[in-house]
């Protein structure tokens, strides 16, 4: 039976009444016969039917043991890193996702816990970058917003021989494309506001354990600091998962597209997809993963900020906005919007250069999107001003 099959049918139906849909238990307390005596649930913080639905849902897709859901991607982020004590290391892939080298470097290091950033798609410089206090390795891949890959399997093989836990962001890959736990990972973290939500309409994330030791430590977390996700969001969840496989591939299908017509366009430079053959790590991602995403990045030959800007705001479909993986297309400049608090020398060399755009592709027809992009670069060449900067 395939994934998608067995996803749908994993879903289960209301024992009580039989209702299709899972229901939304919105109650903060469980009545109990007598004290401690209960069905399972006593308080909603600790536990709640709906979001157990999820928990158990995100598991079964990621080939976890312990599946947990939190109010936001950070929330999950960071309860695993309340794995470490103070003088412990992370190792941390350098193109990282904004919101978590902040939570890293301005939350955990007042903590005494210490970040080193190192470029992941060379395992060797992972290995070397290794100390005995280091205790985890945080991975992205692919990265946000030049969709570096990192090759999982060879990382993990290293994370054993050091004793140190592998942890996947697999956000922007999904488990529908990239499951790092049968890759050697230990856990896996997601930003459910993206893909897994899929629509644009919540802020929720999520943590995989593959054994239940750790997964029985993060559930420890999750109920002692407090950041859950709430019934109504976690139904959210269940549905947008619903149709993952579907919405995934056809991101996929329209982005490969996107990609292939960018890297023919004259006033383009660079495209980053890991889908095409000239992306540097594509024999990696097809090695471990069934696909390369929704995401294509590009930069421009006037490799200026104005440039950028005048192309992020004459798009029509894909509008100007933070975020990724819903159904409508968005654009970002992310020298301006999501890099802005990185110092531009340190922006630039980790390639997130000043003419950087960022597409997250809908699931609008692909050829109105292509169409979109094409009549884009034709408004900002014809607009006389902005001509000066884009020639
Ligand atoms: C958005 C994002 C996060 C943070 O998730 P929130 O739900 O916004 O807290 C973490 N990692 C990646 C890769 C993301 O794109």
């Amino acid at each position: 039976m395939s994934n998608a099959t067995q996803l749908i049918h994993s879903i289960p139906t209301d024992p009580l009444t039989g209702a299709v849909s899972v229901p939304i238990y919105q109650t903060s307390t469980f009545v109990q016969e007598a004290p401690g005596v209960n069905r399972g649930y006593d308080y909603a913080r600790s536990g709640n039917p709906t979001r157990s639905a999820l928990e158990e849902l995100v598991a079964r897709l990621e080939n976890g043991s312990t599946g947990l859901a939190f109010a936001s991607g950070l929330a999950a982020i960071d309860a695993v890193i309340k794995l470490l004590k103070t003088g412990d290391e992370i190792i941390a892939v350098d193109d990282i996702y904004g919101g978590a080298f902040r939570l890293f470097n301005n939350v955990y290091e007042q903590f005494g816990i210490t970040v080193r950033y190192v470029d992941t798609t060379r395992p060797e410089l992972v290995a070397a970058a290794i100390t005995p206090k280091t205790k985890i390795i945080w991975l992205e891949s692919p990265t946000n917003p030049t969709l570096k890959i990192s090759d999982i399997q060879a990382i993990a093989k290293i994370a054993k021989q050091h004793n140190c836990l592998l942890c996947v962001d697999n956000t922007f890959a999904t488990p529908v494309f990239q499951q790092p736990l049968d890759l050697g990972a230990d856990i896996v973290v997601h930003s459910a506001t993206k893909y897994l939500g899929g629509h644009s309409d919540l802020i929720a994330g999520i943590v995989v354990a593959k054994d239940s030791e750790t997964g029985a430590r993060l559930k420890y977390f999750q109920n002692a600091c407090g950041n859950i996700l709430g019934p109504f969001d976690s139904w959210l969840v269940i549905r947008g998962i619903e149709t993952l496989h579907l919405r995934v591939r056809q991101h996929a299908r329209s982005a490969q597209q996107v990609a292939e017509f960018l890297q023919t366009h004259p006033a383009v430079d660079q495209v980053f997809y890991p889908g095409l053959s000239t992306h540097p790590n594509h024999t990696v991602a097809r090695k471990q993963s069934r696909g390369f995403g929704g995401i294509v990045s590009f930069t421009l030959k006037n490799d200026t900020e104005a440039a950028a800007i005048a192309f992020v705001t004459h798009t029509r479909l894909f509008k100007l906005a933070e975020s990724l993986g819903g159904i409508k297309s968005l654009v970002s400049h992310p020298a301006n919007m999501t890099h802005k608090s990185i110092p531009a020398e340190k922006r630039r060399s980790a390639g997130v250069k000043d003419s950087l755009i960022r597409l997250s592709i809908g699931l609008e027809e692909t050829e109105d999107l292509v169409a979109d992009l094409s009549d884009t670069f034709q408004r900002i060449t014809q607009t006389n001003t902005i001509q000066q900067v884009t020639v």
